[in-house]
């Protein structure tokens, strides 16, 4: 009795959020628009991926039926097993959490973009990979621009070094940066960091370091995307936002 008690709440929960999710995906997108317009920028400058991350494909399905195509996952299994069930819906994967060198074959074929290149040896890896697979593969490197010492990324002052040694691989693309804002609600830290990562960026470009100058700024999530939009943000990774808060504690 107790358990059908249970399992009847578990029920209408998940029945509660993923009816929100339409609704949740409407209203991020005018705040988005809004955030866009508030910086002076044009809405269609910053692209949102869905991070769906821990969420099953059902909620998967009902984000792509309200139009979104790009998601972006942090574990390799559980990226592995969305694909095979949703292999016909033609998403875009994003990689956007720490990768071990020793996962890349399993996406190298078919990922997207991989936001999380944060050291030379991964970098060597998924170009071995990318080589092997017949194609180029689009990369970030993440920058872990607030220091703080649980995160992963490469540190600031090793960002340009690292862009350098990346752009010399036939089969990377290196289309830009990324980075986790800082753990606050302080708006003005978020734009500290976010900046740091614009400033790199622009450094970049402007000395003609990398095969190509780099187009992408992946910065912003459910807490900061407006600071990380205020400061040149191209790509807003938005999890909570959309589906709801995670209860796994692996996020
Ligand atoms: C989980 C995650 C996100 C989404 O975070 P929300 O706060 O849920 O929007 C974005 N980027 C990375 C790297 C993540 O791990």
């Amino acid at each position: 009795m107790k358990f059908i008690v249970f399992s009847a709440i578990m029920n209408y929960i998940s029945t509660y959020s993923l009816r929100m999710i339409a609704e949740n995906i409407q209203n991020i997108g005018e705040k988005l628009k809004n955030a866009c317009i508030m910086a002076g920028r044009k809405p269609s400058d910053v692209q949102l991926i869905a991070v769906s991350k821990t969420f099953g494909t059902d909620a998967i399905t009902l984000a792509i039926n309200a139009g979104i195509l790009e998601f972006g996952e942090n574990y390799v299994q559980e990226l592995i097993e969305k694909r095979n069930a949703l292999i016909d819906r033609n998403i875009l994967w994003h990689f956007i959490g720490h990768l071990q060198s020793n996962k890349v074959k399993y996406l190298a074929e078919w990922i997207h973009m991989i936001h999380s290149v944060d050291s030379e040896g991964l970098a060597v890896e998924i170009e071995k990979r990318a080589a092997k697979a017949g194609r180029t593969i689009d990369i970030l490197i993440e920058v872990n621009t607030s220091e703080e010492a649980t995160k992963f990324g490469i540190r600031p002052n090793h960002a340009i070094e690292l862009v350098k040694a990346v752009s010399r691989f036939d089969h990377l693309n290196v289309k830009g940066l990324m980075t986790i804002g800082p753990f606050t609600d302080i708006v003005d830290e978020s734009r500290a960091a976010f900046r740091l990562l614009r400033s790199i960026f622009n450094e970049v470009n402007n000395n003609g370091i990398g095969k190509h100058p780099m187009e992408i700024l992946s910065m912003g999530m459910s807490h900061d995307y407006a600071a990380a939009i205020a400061e040149g943000s191209t790509m807003v990774r938005i999890g909570t936002a959309i589906f709801g808060s995670r209860t796994s504690q692996s996020n």
